[in-house]
């Protein structure tokens, strides 16, 4: 088994985060492509990948909040719970 980690945006809880661009060779520019939130990552990159329901709700559940914010854990937990009823509603057409 392969251990790997997500990227949930703190603003929407949503998980559809990607590069934008480079401030630097190493330091990349990401943002939501739910809400626009926008920062800076220095040093990391991001990899995109299909994952089942499964490992996606465990990562929304183990998701890393300062002070463990329970309205922001219940954000992302919310929205990974939407994102996978559309993608089992668009899988089942
Ligand atoms: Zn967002």
């Amino acid at each position: 088994m392969i251990t790997v980690s997500a990227i949930f945006c703190l603003e929407c809880g949503s998980s559809l985060v990607d590069v934008n661009g480079w401030e630097l060779p190493r330091k990349a520019v990401i943002q939501c492509a739910e809400c626009g939130n926008e920062t800076t990552i220095k040093g990391f990159s991001l990899g995109r990948t299909h994952i089942h329901a499964e490992p996606y709700i465990h990562a929304a559940n183990d998701v890393a909040v300062y002070g463990r914010n329970p309205n922001i854990v219940k954000l992302i937990q919310g929205k990974a719970k939407k994102e996978i009823k559309y993608d089992q509603l668009i899988n089942e057409k």
